[in-house]
């Protein structure tokens, strides 16, 4: 299936579907598939698709855009739009049956104006910042508001909601506060009669580290992938990561002492120096920074030089068996090596999730286990 291919990724849908029954059966709690900017880079579809296989009853995503392409291919579950949709898409959002959220008056009202006019009401979800800093009404705005439009027909308020700044460093302390706003938040809400049928506010850490915030739904994106959220953050061992970044080295020359290697000669050989090209750059998502590693043979390999747009280099030294289209691991195992998405990030000075975000388009997408 990858013959023709000089890198691709591979993504084992096997794997998130049991991500998932992992994240349901721990947290008890119904999950929201947030497969936001292409499934984290693994393809919303697929993952939407295994994710709802699995168990899950919600998808989650940044963008109407996003959504509607989930529609087209035929997802036919529950969706919430977690960001900014301009007003007029409204029957957009209405015709496909997807819910948007709310965090503005003002917008608020355009969307009931807009839905009004379509003789059909929008299904929304309010958003409250707890401590986020972010999207979101201040509580007692949020307040005034539900209380203000629960016999206001266009907008059919069925959940309401907020997001955790810091629930990947569970000892940091903000989440218990957040959580305390928001519990006060809605025992006010219950206090008048307002509380919609869903609240939620756990992402993937949140679901995790603090059970008090599970409710009546959990948004997680990066544990069904299997990646863990932070190092402070570490997914429980059953979790598995889905996806593995491969490539087969396309060249292997040896070169004598003070050779240059790459842009820039950033690397000089000190000796006959075995190099390989491994058909990966910076177009691809692989950061041009020292320091990178890549696994061949089992083992790992120092990047030498810098990364090109679309090609990278390696000494193979430690590795002579190598050849012309040996297996290269980007993410992901071999034999008893492992380089994950996490320990990318570290080296990269970033998190697990803009090292699988930022997989270029380009790079094909491989299956593993799809249903049938
Ligand atoms: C992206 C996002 C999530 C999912 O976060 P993970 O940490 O990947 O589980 C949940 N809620 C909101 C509002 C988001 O933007």
């Amino acid at each position: 299936m990858t013959e023709g291919f000089s890198t691709w990724l591979e993504i084992d849908l096997d794997r998130i579907r049991n991500n998932v029954q992992l994240l349901l059966e721990s947290s008890g709690t119904p999950v929201m598939a947030v497969v936001k900017a292409d499934g984290y880079g693994h393809g919303a579809l697929a993952v939407a698709r295994a994710a709802m296989e699995a168990g899950a009853t919600w998808c989650g995503l940044a963008r109407l855009d996003e959504a509607l392409q989930l529609r087209r291919a035929g997802i036919n579950r529950r969706i919430l739009v977690l960001g900014y949709t301009p007003p007029n898409r409204i029957e957009d959002a209405i015709a496909n049956n997807v819910a948007l959220t709310v965090y503005d008056r003002g917008v608020a009202l355009a969307y009931a104006q807009r839905a009004g006019e379509a003789g059909q009401a929008l299904r929304v979800h309010v958003k409250v910042d707890t401590g986020m800093g972010r999207l979101g009404m201040p509580a007692e705005e949020a307040l005034a508001f539900l209380a203000g439009s629960q016999d206001a027909e266009a907008l059919e308020i069925e959940g309401v909601f907020t997001h955790f700044a810091r629930a990947d460093e569970p000892g940091a302390g903000t989440t218990e506060q957040q959580l305390a706003v928001f519990d006060r938040f809605l025992d006010e809400l219950e206090s008048i009669g307002a509380r919609p049928a869903i609240v939620h506010a756990a992402n993937s850490s949140g679901a995790l580290y603090f059970p008090a915030a599970r409710f009546d739904l959990v948004r997680t994106g990066i544990a069904m992938l299997g990646i863990d959220p932070a190092p402070e953050a570490p997914l429980p061992p059953e979790f598995r990561a889905a996806l593995s970044w491969k490539a087969r080295l396309s060249s292997k020359k040896t070169l004598p002492p003070q050779h240059g290697i790459s842009y820039g000669h950033a690397y000089i050989t000190q000796t006959d120096e075995c190099i390989g090209v491994v058909p990966v750059g910076y177009a691809d998502g692989f950061r041009r920074v020292p320091g990178n590693y890549v696994l061949i043979e089992g083992r790992r390999v120092p990047v030498v030089g810098n990364v090109a747009m679309d090609q990278t280099m390696v000494r193979l030294d430690s590795v002579p068996q190598a050849e012309i289209g040996s297996e290269v691991v980007i993410i992901g195992r071999q034999g008893d090596q492992v380089i994950s998405a996490q320990e990318i990030a570290r080296q990269w000075g970033t998190i697990s999730y803009e090292v699988v975000c930022g997989l270029a388009d380009r790079l094909p997408r491989v299956y593993l286990n799809e249903s049938k």
